[in-house]
């Protein structure tokens, strides 16, 4: 079974958010079941020096976007027993980011085209093409419309995985027929069309032979209007053909027994050392340095998605409780300006990391009580994940693969790994904070709730699992 996935992101290399963490993670995990698997994604100006010294060169074609013909590099490396490819076009990648450059839609419709031009130059001719998100979505449909009828491409199948169906890559119609060389058959209401414009997103769940989405909950959420983000029709059409896999994280990256980027490591079983990190980081990052203050840690990118608006409402009344809270994020101004505000007012209490910070990630990780997650909606969401690792209890609102995830504490049954509340509503998310805290200073419960979220298995193992049935769905015939 040999699978190409293609992406946008993939860690080490590129990192936004959870889309990096799955392409650096599941295909090591579907390596170990047998599949044959290669990430092919573009090669950015940000992969750093020391990465871009694994990466070799291989061949260089051009590839037709419009009139144009384009400088193509096709690169490669490998990593953890992975291989990357790269498309290489400095002008279009290599800048001081990955998105948001005014020109998305062109630098993705050049990597569009060239993953499919590489194919024949990669020594690998994949049995599926598993495209992820919308910067990958017209792979599938370039393939139908340009390639089929090629010997080499015939059997090539395909699978579209939404990471986040708010981000769909739309673009104007005349744009897309000219960057895709595609006529006006393919811009009606039951193809590319959308409200007037044309949609990557919606060219990947039209024309791949398998959609999946990152969890179970999201998978039947996005078939109705208030996450269908005007897509639910389409995914009601295509229910059949739409599974819900909730992602796994990277048991080793990811291990507070061995964590090198932590203060202190620990073991479900010598807990003390998760206090040992929780005073480090109060002295790091300047606040109170007290153990038994329960620590709030959020990591997220700064966008409504992810619940800051109900953050907004309460921020004074959770601040009011003996508690210190970790931020660590960017994205909209108002919400940085919000928590950096905090800091102000709120001094020894509040600390606001408003960067892209790895190792700083970890820490908080590794020495918060609570992790704050209370988001809008969430495909799957990875935050959680990393925090139950770390005996870290989440406090969620139960959407998507929030809900899939965090079982919330019951105090009849003993059962739950955090906590969760429903609504979207700010004083629901206030209670379940405090009823957290008071737990938390409750040292054997607390205790006992950091070993049920630290025995929690959300390895990528069983999931990759699933995935290969879902390969197999497509190619049965395929051995590992
Ligand atoms: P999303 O993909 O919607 O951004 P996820 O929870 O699925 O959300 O994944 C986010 C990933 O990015 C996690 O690994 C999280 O730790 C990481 N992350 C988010 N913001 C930062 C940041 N500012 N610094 C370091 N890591 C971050």
């Amino acid at each position: 079974m040999k699978i190409l996935m293609v992406a946008s992101e993939a860690a080490p290399f590129a990192k936004t958010g959870g889309l990096a963490d799955v392409l650096g993670s599941l295909p090591g995990a579907l390596i170990k079941q047998g599949a044959e698997v290669r990430v092919i994604m573009p090669k950015y100006g940000t992969i750093s020096s020391k990465l871009r010294e694994s990466i070799v060169h291989k061949c260089v074609i051009y590839v037709g976007v419009g009139w144009r013909n384009l400088y193509c590099g096709i690169e490669e490396a490998v990593c953890n027993g992975v291989t990357y490819y790269f498309i290489d076009n400095e002008f279009y990648f290599n800048r001081d980011g990955l998105y948001g450059f005014g020109d998305d839609g062109e630098r993705f419709a050049f990597f569009c085209r060239a993953v499919l031009e590489a194919i024949p130059h990669l020594d690998f001719t994949p049995d599926i093409l598993h495209c992820h998100d919308w910067q990958a979505g017209m792979v599938p449909v370039l393939l139908e419309a340009h390639y089929r009828q090629l010997e080499l491409y015939r059997p090539i199948k395909t699978v579209f995985t939404i990471h986040n169906l708010r981000y769909q890559g739309i673009c104007g119609i005349d744009q897309m027929k000219e960057w895709f060389s595609l006529s006006d058959d393919y811009f009606t209401e039951d193809k590319l069309e959308f409200f007037h414009s044309a949609s990557f997103m919606k060219g990947g769940l039209t024309y791949s032979h398998l959609l999946s989405t990152v969890s179970h909950s999201y998978a039947e959420e996005i078939k109705y209007p208030f996450y269908g983000e005007q897509l639910d029709g389409l995914l009601n059409a295509r229910s059949k053909e739409l599974w819900g896999i909730v992602n796994g994280i990277d048991y080793e990256e990811f291990n507070p027994a061995k964590d090198p980027l932590i203060y202190q490591t620990y073991t479900k079983t010598k807990l003390a050392g998760k206090d040992a990190n929780k005073v480090a980081l109060q002295e790091e990052l300047g606040l109170a340095v007290d153990e038994k203050i329960p620590v709030i840690g959020l990591i997220s990118r700064l966008v409504d998605q992810k619940g800051l608006d109900l953050i907004a409402c309460v921020l004074d009344e959770i601040l009011a409780e003996e508690v210190q809270f970790v931020v660590l994020g960017t994205g909209d101004g108002k919400y940085e300006h919000m928590f950096w505000e905090a800091t102000r007012r709120y001094p020894g209490k509040v600390s606001a990391n408003l960067r892209f910070d790895n190792t700083l990630a970890h820490k908080i990780y590794a020495a918060s009580d609570l992790f704050l997650m209370p988001s809008l909606f969430e495909p799957c969401g990875l935050g959680q994940l990393i925090s139950l690792r770390y005996g870290t209890l989440p406090i969620v609102r139960e959407t998507g693969g929030l809900k899939d995830t965090v079982i919330s504490y019951n105090e009849a049954t003993g059962e739950g790994n955090g906590f969760s509340f429903a609504n979207y509503n700010a004083h629901d998310m206030l209670y379940t904070i405090r009823r957290a805290t008071g737990i938390c200073r409750k040292k054997t419960l607390r205790n006992k709730l950091r070993k049920a979220a630290m025995s929690c298995d959300f390895s990528w193992q069983s999931s990759a699992g699933k995935y290969m049935e879902l390969y197999h769905t497509l190619v049965p015939e395929a051995v590992e």
